[in-house]
C-alpha cells in the first residue's frame, strides 16, 4: 500500500474580496482558509482515501489549528505537524487584480514553518512513506530544503518514487539556495508537473516539444504539464495525451494546480492508463476553482466521478 508525504508550509489565506492592485490601501478581505501549496496538495490526496501524511510546523494558534483540523478530518496523518508554543503560524495576503493576476503579501520565512528540522519522530514518518511530493514553493528556506532533500534521498533509496511541482512564485524565487534546490530535486523526479511556462525554467529546448524530450531523456518518467482555463496534457516516452478543461464557474483559481497534483500522484500510483489519471486531475482542478478559498474546492472521488459522467472526457 502506497502512503504520499509532502513536507513545507502550511499558512492560512486571507483574501481581499474586491480586486485591484495589492494591499497599500484597506481592503475588505475574507479568512482565514487553511492554506499552502503542499498543505492543499495532501488535503486533496487525503480526501480521496488516499494513505498520507504532511510534515511542517505551525504555532499554537487558531491559524494552526484551523489547518490541523482540516486536515486530520479529511484524512491526512498529522502526526509531523510540530506545534510551537513559542511560533506563530504562517499567513498569505491575496488579492486579485483587474487582469486576473494575483498579488501576495507572504509571512513564511519569519512564520513557524520558515523553519522545518526533522527529528527522530519524522525521520521514522519518513520510512513509512513510498511516495514524495515536492512543491517548488517549499524550498523558501534553507532548513526546508534540507528536509526535503533527507525525505527524497530516503523514499528513492527505499525504492520509492518522487513528484515535482515547481509552483513558482516570484517572490519567493529569489530565497537563497532555491535554484540550486529546485535543479537538485528534478534530478531525482519521476513525475514533473510544471504549469505552462515553467517547463522552460528547466529545458534548453525553446518549443514544448523539444523540452519535454529533453527531460524525458534525462530520466524523468513523465510529464504532465498544466495549462489553466485550457485542460492539460501527459507526455512518456511512448504516450502524449491532451484534454481540455471542464467548463465550470471560476471564482477562484488558487488551488486547482494543487488540487490537480494531488489527483494526478493518487491515480498514478494505482496505475491507472496515464488517460483516465489525468482525467480525473483535471477534474480534480476543474472542481477546485469553482469555491473561494484554495483548499475549500478539494474533491472526493464521487464528486469528481459525478463531474466526469456529467460532462464526458472534456
Ligand atoms: P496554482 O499554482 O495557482 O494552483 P497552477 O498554475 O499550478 O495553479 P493551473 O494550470 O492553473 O495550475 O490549473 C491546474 C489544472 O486545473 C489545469 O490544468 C486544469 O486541468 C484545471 N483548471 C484550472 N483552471 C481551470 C478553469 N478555470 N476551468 C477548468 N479547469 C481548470
Ligand atoms: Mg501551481
Amino acid at each position: 500500500m502506497s502512503k504520499i508525504l509532502t513536507i513545507g508550509e502550511i499558512l492560512v489565506e486571507i483574501v481581499a474580496t474586491n480586486r485591484g492592485n495589492g494591499f497599500r490601501e484597506a481592503v475588505p478581505l475574507i479568512g482565514p482558509f487553511p492554506s499552502g501549496a503542499p498543505a492543499i496538495f495532501i488535503d486533496q490526496v487525503g480526501k480521496l482515501g488516499q494513505e498520507c501524511a504532511i510534515i511542517s510546523r505551525v504555532g499554537d494558534d487558531d491559524f494552526g489549528w484551523v489547518n490541523i483540523n482540516r486536515l486530520t478530518e479529511d484524512g491526512v496523518d498529522v502526526s509531523g505537524i510540530e506545534v510551537l508554543a513559542m511560533g506563530t503560524t504562517g499567513s498569505a495576503f491575496v488579492r486579485y487584480r483587474e487582469d486576473g493576476g494575483r498579488n501576495f503579501v507572504f509571512n513564511i520565512r519569519n512564520s513557524a514553518c520558515g523553519e522545518i528540522e526533522l527529528s527522530d519522530k519524522t525521520l521514522a514518518l519518513i520510512d513509512t512513506c513510498t511516495h514524495m511530493h515536492v512543491m517548488g514553493t517549499a524550498l523558501y528556506a534553507p532548513s526546508v530544503v534540507t528536509s526535503i532533500l533527507t525525505a527524497v534521498e530516503r523514499i528513492k533509496a527505499a525504492g520509492g518514487t518522487v513528484s515535482f511541482d515547481p509552483n513558482l512564485r516570484p517572490e519567493i524565487l529569489d530565497s537563497p539556495g532555491m535554484r540550486e534546490a529546485l535543479q537538485t530535486v528534478l534530478s531525482k523526479t519521476d513525475l514533473f508537473m510544471p504549469s505552462g511556462e515553467e517547463l522552460f525554467l528547466f529545458a534548453e529546448a525553446k518549443t514544448e516539444k523539444e523540452a519535454v524530450a529533453e527531460l524525458l531523456a534525462k530520466g524523468i518518467k513523465a510529464i504532465v504539464v498544466k495549462r489553466g482555463d485550457k485542460g492539460a496534457s501527459y507526455f512518456d516516452k511512448d504516450t502524449q495525451v491532451d484534454l481540455s478543461s471542464y467548463k465550470v464557474e471560476e471564482i477562484d483559481p488558487t488551488g486547482a494546480g494543487d488540487c490537480f497534483g494531488a489527483t494526478f500522484v493518487t491515480f498514478w500510483l494505482k496505475g491507472m492508463h496515464p488517460a483516465e489519471v489525468l482525467r480525473y486531475a483535471n477534474a480534480s482542478g476543474a472542481r477546485a476553482v469553482t469555491k473561494a478559498g484554495p483548499m475549500e474546492g478539494a474533491s472526493t472521488r464521487a464528486e469528481l466521478d459525478a463531474l466526469i459522467q456529467a460532462q464526458g472526457n472534456a
